[in-house]
């Protein structure tokens, strides 16, 4: 069978190791060419010497090396080609005249680089690595499909696109401001700014805003400007879940009269926003293959059952299942920790929590706008931030995931395990045996932190909080960087190593379906229209109630899907949405 093999060339240091791969390789070794030295002092290796023995890959001390089979696309199905032992996608989506389409895929496959080949940034080699690519070859390899005169109208210089990129953070080195990175777009800037609520922002400079802010300048830019397609890569990014809903009433709006390509995680979000969508399977950094598109409803139905039908690829191998009925909330007999009112006042803010108590075995989401005091709640909780009023619960053990990362140490993950290793802060079995598979951090075990992606550095630092033996785990916003799948396989360990140890968890989120696949119960933070001077939190509240909180302050009701029973956005102002708002029932089925 035909192999690839992919060098990651960010992760190979080949003047740190010995050249093991090269080495051990059993080819080499005959006197054959397999693994050589390239142009640019990394190895190159022979996709048809290769016998896939997969010795490289573990000999590699950077985990750089990935060796695979061909996937069940033809050869002559590649569009980019990102150089030897570089990735390969298979395949294009199809961009929408009219209304929205989304990509919904594992991190790596392609998403980005199918995005920026559709709006003509990225000229496709159609696997011809060696050569740039010309977009008149790549309309005719298209030539009697859809694609056709999409990808000819780029040939032409015909087609306007307006693209907000993945990832926004770059955009605080730019010296203007919001209204003027806005106007750059060269269409209406103020409804844009308008319909994003930035107007009390429109003067400040982009280096002071926050991520989310940015977020919406960015797509603020995007939607300011005059184009035939409109793309948005990662577009929930920072925002809390307020901000998510008004951009996906944003889009909605675009999408009347545009055509529109949207590459989101957030399940519950993509859903609402798009009208069908094509998923994307493959080996992250190795492949990536767009499948045919399908109806919204049908693509994510696929994608949460982990099967594909029209192609026959699994994806998962358990389906994921949501409920209907709220968990029934725990006992209250076993109570494992209590806090009793907490206040903190900064110069321009004053946060206020009730006090609550948490279950024993029990997850505990929080849920509620940026700017809230949820990261302060929690800081106070993990002894980092001290109360201006009330203490935090004595006797308790924390283990705490922050909600910035940044890797300050150059080891690896094993390097930090094996250090740790006897420390009774840290159990190492649990980490071995469950964290690293459970989240799948096998293939960057040996790989510098700094080196690691968001995704992947998220993963590593919520295994490490988890491993250390505590009564309550605090993970600030665990799910950002992650791709759906991801966040899926998260949610589910947490609760069941929650559950297991019976200890208790409390979980910033922002994204619906981790929420409702992690917690027993959620606490509501709010800012009770102080325009973000004042935060208020309250609960533990049962699933039905905390929702219901949540999801009354933002006018948003959900039904359920006949087939998964997963939950899905009602159109604003449809039959169903009215009555549900009407009997106060947001989130789970009307009681009989
Ligand atoms: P996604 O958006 O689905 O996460 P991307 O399209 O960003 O995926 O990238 C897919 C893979 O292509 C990445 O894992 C990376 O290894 C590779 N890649 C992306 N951009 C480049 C580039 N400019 N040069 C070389 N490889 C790249
Ligand atoms: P959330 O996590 O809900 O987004 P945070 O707890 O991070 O909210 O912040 C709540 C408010 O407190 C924000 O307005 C923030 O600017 C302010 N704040 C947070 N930390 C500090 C600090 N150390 N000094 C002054 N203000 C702070
Ligand atoms: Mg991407
Ligand atoms: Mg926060």
């Amino acid at each position: 069978m035909a192999r690839i093999a992919i060098l990651l060339n960010e992760r190979c240091h080949p003047t740190e190791c010995q050249w093991e791969c090269a080495d051990y390789c059993p080819v080499n070794r005959m006197q054959q060419e397999c693994i050589v030295e390239g142009p640019t002092g990394k190895p190159v290796i022979s996709e048809t010497l290769c016998i896939g023995c997969g010795i490289c890959i573990h000999k590699c001390p950077f985990d750089a090396i990935k060796i695979l089979n061909t996937p069940e696309a033809d050869e002559s199905e590649i569009v980019h080609r990102y150089g030897y032992n570089g990735f390969r996608l298979y395949r294009l989506a199809v961009p929408p005249l009219r209304g929205i389409t989304g990509l919904l895929g594992p991190n790596g496959t392609g998403k980005s680089t199918a995005l920026r080949i559709l709006g003509g940034i990225e000229v496709p080699n159609l696997g011809d690595y060696a050569h740039p690519g010309s977009w008149a070859a790549a309309a005719q390899r298209f030539r009697g499909t859809a694609l056709f005169a999409h990808l000819d109208r780029i040939r032409r210089g015909e087609l306007r696109v307006a693209h907000k990129p993945q990832y926004v953070d770059r955009l605080s080195e730019e010296s203007a401001t919001v209204a003027e990175h806005i106007a750059a777009g060269g269409g209406n800037a103020s409804a844009a700014i308008a319909s994003l609520g930035l107007e009390d922002r429109r003067d400040r400079r982009l280096a002071e805003l926050s991520g989310g802010e940015l977020q919406l300048v960015a797509i603020g830019r995007t939607i300011a400007t005059e184009a035939d397609l409109y793309l948005f890569d990662e577009p929930s990014g920072y925002l809390d879940i307020v901000h998510r809903l008004e951009v996906a009433r944003v889009l909605h709006r675009l999408g009347e009269n545009h055509g529109v390509l949207v590459v989101e995680h957030d399940l519950a979000l993509l859903d609402y926003l798009a009208d069908q969508a094509h998923l994307l399977y493959g080996e992250p950094a190795a492949f990536g293959v767009i499948a045919r598109a399908m109806p919204m409803r049908a693509a994510i139905n696929s994608y949460l059952n982990g099967y594909l039908r029209e192609e026959n690829v699994r994806f998962r191998t358990e389906p994921v299942r949501f409920f209907s009925h709220p968990p029934k909330p725990a006992s209250r007999l076993d109570t494992l920790v209590e806090f009793g009112a907490l206040e903190k006042e900064f110069d321009r803010f004053h946060l206020r929590v009730a006090p609550g108590r948490l279950a024993r075995g029990e997850t505990v989401g929080i849920v509620g706008p940026n700017a809230t005091g949820k990261t302060t709640f929690v800081r106070m909780l993990a002894g980092v931030e001290t109360p201006t009023r009330g203490l935090p619960p004595p006797g308790v053990t924390v283990s705490y995931k922050p909600q910035y990362l940044k890797a300050t140490q150059t080891a690896s993950l094993r390097e930090r395990s094996t250090a740790l290793a006897g420390d009774p802060n840290f159990d190492a079995q649990l980490f071995e045996r469950e964290l690293v598979p459970g989240l799948h951090l096998e293939e960057v075990l040996d790989v510098a932190l700094p080196d690691l992606s968001g995704g992947e550095l998220q993963r590593a630092a919520v295994a490490l909080a988890l491993a250390r033996p505590a009564t309550l785990y605090l993970l600030d916003e665990p799910s950002a960087y992650l791709d759906a799948d991801e966040r899926i396989a998260m949610a589910r360990l947490l609760r069941r190593q929650v559950e297991r140890q019976a200890v208790s968890a409390l979980v910033v989120d922002h994204d619906v379906y981790f929420l409702d696949l992690a917690s027993d119960a959620l606490m509501v933070f709010s800012d009770e229209g102080s325009g973000g001077r004042r935060g208020t939190g309250a609960g533990p509240f049962p699933m039905r109630e905390g929702m219901n909180r949540l999801l009354r302050g933002i006018e948003i009701t959900f039904r359920r899907d006949a087939e998964t029973r997963r939950p899905r956005i009602n159109q604003e102002g449809s039959a169903l949405d009215r009555e549900q708002r009407a009997k106060g029932e947001y989130y789970y089925e009307i009681p009989d």
